[in-house]
């Protein structure tokens, strides 16, 4: 088989990102001698969560960032516990490993941590901000809003693979590129989509029952995203919005999903941020760059994410 392009891990994306990490850590061992200190819930048995939760603790480990996974054995106690993390000083950040009780109850949960502490980018209030593409929490434009984390490494894989063109203005580098996104969770799919749009592309956001297209209109003339509904989800539909979609972005939960390599068109890039492989192999025949899985980079991001919030604790404090 004819390989064009090439597959580029997440472990090698991600090493620039924790170089990033390290040095800024290492620059705020005045205020933190023995580190930030991360806490992490991990309330379900899930394989891909305790996956993730040991990556966590490894990357933690190798920055001399303190991590303390809480095993928490009867979900009924989860709420308390999150509770008291976010009122000790000593925690930094805290993170859910999610699907906790699998239903709307885990959005409730999400809400509990701390917004000074959410590491993982879910409050209301940074989803509110990036679905409105407002940048910053205060009027004085100090102190810099989250990013939920999943959403934010797939942005930050794309401008490693130079997808975000850095000639253009800061907020525009998509401008011209198409992307599918086939996933329109809350988590991850419809913030993705809408940071895509907000950055200037025209995004084709796909889920099983219809097919969207998240975009600033003609010229970019809007400020933010809007919503357009394309119709049923079909794979005529889909084949349609792939024609010349630029990259194409897979986060379904199924092993036995497949994306159509055909509907790929040559020299696009394909990343796929489900912890199932969403890409055959003959992916490698069509795409120019192809990223099997994202996980490493979100552990950055999350990490990326601890120091940003640490960093504006300080500057609300006044010092
Ligand atoms: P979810 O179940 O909430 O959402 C799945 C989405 O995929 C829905 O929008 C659904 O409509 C769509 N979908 C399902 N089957 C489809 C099909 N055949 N065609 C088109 N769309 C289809 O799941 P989620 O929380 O968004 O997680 C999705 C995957 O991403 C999981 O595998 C999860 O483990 C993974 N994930 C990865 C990271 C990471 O950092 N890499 C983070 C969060 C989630």
């Amino acid at each position: 088989e004819v390989k064009p392009g090439n597959t580029v891990l997440a472990s090698s994306i991600s090493k620039k990102f924790l170089k990033e990490v390290d040095e800024r850590i290492q620059s705020m061992v005045s205020i933190k001698p023995n580190g930030p200190l991360l806490v992490a819930f991990l309330a379900n048995d899930d394989h891909a969560a305790e996956m993730y939760a040991t990556w966590t603790g490894r990357t933690c480990e190798s920055l001399g960032v303190r991590y303390e996974l809480r095993k928490i054995d009867d979900k009924d106690f989860l709420e308390e516990a999150i509770l008291s993390a976010n009122e000790d000083d000593e925690v930094d950040g805290i993170l859910v490993y999610y699907p906790v009780f699998g239903n709307a109850q885990d959005q409730y949960v999400q809400q509990v941590v701390s917004r000074e502490k959410d590491v993982e980018g879910m409050n209301h209030v940074y989803y509110q901000n990036l679905y409105h593409n407002i940048r910053y929490l205060d009027n004085n434009q100090d102190l810099k809003s989250i990013l939920p984390c999943t959403p934010l490494a797939v942005v930050k894989i794309m401008e490693y693979l130079k997808v975000y063109n850095t000639l253009l203005p800061e907020g525009n580098r998509l401008y011209g590129k198409k992307c599918v996104v086939v996933n329109r969770s809350e988590i991850v799919g419809r913030p993705l989509a809408a940071l895509l749009a907000n950055d200037g592309a025209t995004v084709y956001s796909v889920d099983i029952n219809n097919i969207q297209k998240f975009s600033r209109g003609e010229s970019l003339k809007f400020a933010k995203h809007h919503v357009e509904d394309l119709g049923d989800y079909s794979e005529e539909l889909l084949q349609e919005c792939c024609q010349d979609a630029d990259v194409i972005i897979t986060g379904v939960p199924s092993e036995s999903y497949k994306f159509p390599t055909s509907f790929i068109k040559d020299g696009a890039v394909c990343i796929n941020f489900s912890s199932h492989k969403n890409f055959d192999d003959s992916v490698k025949t069509k795409a120019a760059l192809y990223v099997p899985s994202t996980g490493k980079v979100t552990v950055a991001m999350l990490l990326r994410n601890m120091l940003r919030l640490i960093e504006n604790r300080r500057k609300m404090a006044g010092n």
